[in-house]
């Protein structure tokens, strides 16, 4: 397993959209265990393949509590099948947007189909943070991303911060 580097907003692959995996063999299983490692490593609840710079449909979450063992789910072409009408706002973070937090209205419970590591469809149902995190990470892997439920001077504002904070690091190094 490896840690691998997460791509850092503001990035044009951030916006891509994400190709359908086509066979779920080893190398994407490895990319799923790099992507569980990288995601644990910097306290992350979910990831998209995307943001370790993968355009393909894999994902990754775990939103187990801090006193629980981890519960990691690994989720190939996830396809949200229903969502309720009831709807929950909560405040997101992503391991893209480092320090950045956003208010975002979603739906509470979600129905999502996907392949499992070996290649198997299966079917979740899930609320509470699990159903916002499925959500958020299947935005990614259309080209969305958390800031784009925002204003567009709310976002202008995250997005000069974080190049601004990317150009101080550079000169740091
Ligand atoms: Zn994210």
């Amino acid at each position: 397993m490896a840690i691998l580097p997460i791509v850092i907003a503001p990035d044009k692959r951030l916006k891509r959209r994400s190709k359908a995996v086509e066979t779920v063999d080893d190398e994407i299983r490895t990319l799923l265990s790099d992507m569980l490692e990288t995601m644990y490593d910097d306290d992350g609840l979910g990831l998209a393949a995307i943001q370790v710079g993968v355009p393909q449909r894999v994902v990754v979450i775990d939103v187990h509590e801090k006193d629980e063992p981890k519960a990691p789910l690994k989720l190939v072409n996830p396809e949200i099948i229903w969502l309720s009408s009831e709807r929950v706002i909560y405040e997101e973070g992503c391991l893209s947007f480092p320090n950045i937090f956003a208010d975002v209205d979603r739906a509470a419970e979600v129905n999502v189909r996907y392949l499992d590591e070996n290649g198997e469809a299966r079917e979740i149902m899930a609320q509470g943070t699990l159903a916002i995190c499925l959500q958020h990470e299947v935005d990614h892997l259309n080209g969305k991303v958390l800031v784009d439920y925002l204003s567009l001077v709310k976002r202008n504002i995250i997005l000069r911060k974080l190049s601004k904070a990317r150009r101080v690091q550079a000169s740091d190094e």
